[in-house]
């Protein structure tokens, strides 16, 4: 039996990535996506893909839920567990962007809202419900955050995203730290500038920073060099480590003078 991977967020961008290098590794993914139903088909053909060529048969499932909401949230666990078995690691990565950046003075109740529900609530109240799952059965585990550089970089254009992102850097500390007892490690990935449906409508402004020396490493993220770091947290490599972040950014973290 192949371990099962839940990744939320799947059916395109980093999430995709994340899936196809877990398919890689051999892993089963139920790869959940909000409604682009063909997206998710893509990301299913890309999985079966990265794992023919390391000659591994793999099960790669589309679950559609909105993980801002209850009931989608339990539906979904819930059809993951029928359908492929218990899930040994979930990878909180589904996430949005504000529908149109305002600044901080102008910023919308609405807006607000709807980041928070889906970049904060939502994983929090998955990882609540799948670390029962893990306990009750006695299982070890592992919980991932894709969190982001918003997390500790204030952009007054999108103070919504950049608070549901600092957000979820706590929760990783907090169930890092609930968490560690029942041997269920926990980590933060902090991606950069990735290239992805997110970051499209800001690709020229981007291009400019990067070539004028913003991420020490001089090129746009990828999908995959986030799923690069997620294999490896999955394949064990980390086994005295939790509550850890890594930084997939390129080197933007650096203080440089
Ligand atoms: P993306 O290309 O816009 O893809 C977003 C994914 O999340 C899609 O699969 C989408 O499903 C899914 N999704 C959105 N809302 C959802 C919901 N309520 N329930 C379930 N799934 C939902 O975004 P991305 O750039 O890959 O970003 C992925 C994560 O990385 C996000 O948390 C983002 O904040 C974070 N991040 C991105 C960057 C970057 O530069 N791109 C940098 C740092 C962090 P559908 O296809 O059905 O819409």
């Amino acid at each position: 039996m192949n371990p099962i991977a839940l990744i939320t967020g799947a059916s395109r961008g980093i999430g995709r990535g994340i899936a196809m290098e877990l398919a890689r590794l051999g892993w089963d993914v139920a790869i959940n996506f909000a409604s682009n139903a063909e997206a998710a088909k893509e990301s299913i053909a890309g999985c079966h893909q990265a794992a023919r060529g390391t000659g591994r048969e793999i099960r790669a499932i589309p679950f559609q839920a909105d993980i801002s909401l209850a009931a989608d949230r339990s539906r979904l666990l819930e059809s993951v567990r029928n359908t492929l078995g218990p899930i040994e690691l979930l990878v909180n990565n589904a996430g949005i962007a504000p529908k149109a950046r305002t600044d901080l003075l102008d910023a919308d109740e609405a807006s607000f809202d709807q980041l928070l529900a889906t970049n904060l609530k939502g994983p929090l109240f998955l990882t609540q419900s799948v670390a029962r799952d893990m306990i009750a059965a006695k299982r070890r585990g592992k919980i991932i955050f894709i969190s982001s550089i918003s997390a500790y970089t204030a952009s007054v254009e999108r103070g919504d995203y950049c608070v549901s992102k600092a957000g979820v850097a706590m929760l990783a500390q907090l169930f890092a730290a609930r968490l560690a007892e029942h041997r269920i490690g926990v980590f933060e990935i902090r991606p950069g500038i990735i290239a992805t449906d997110m970051t499209d409508s800001v690709k020229d402004k981007y291009d400019a920073l990067i070539a004028a020396g913003l991420t020490p490493i001089r090129r746009w993220g990828t999908p995959e060099d986030v799923g690069r770091a997620v294999a490896a947290i999955a394949r064990d490599l980390f086994p005295f480590s939790t509550g850890e972040v890594l930084n997939v950014d390129g080197g933007f973290h650096l203080r440089t003078l």
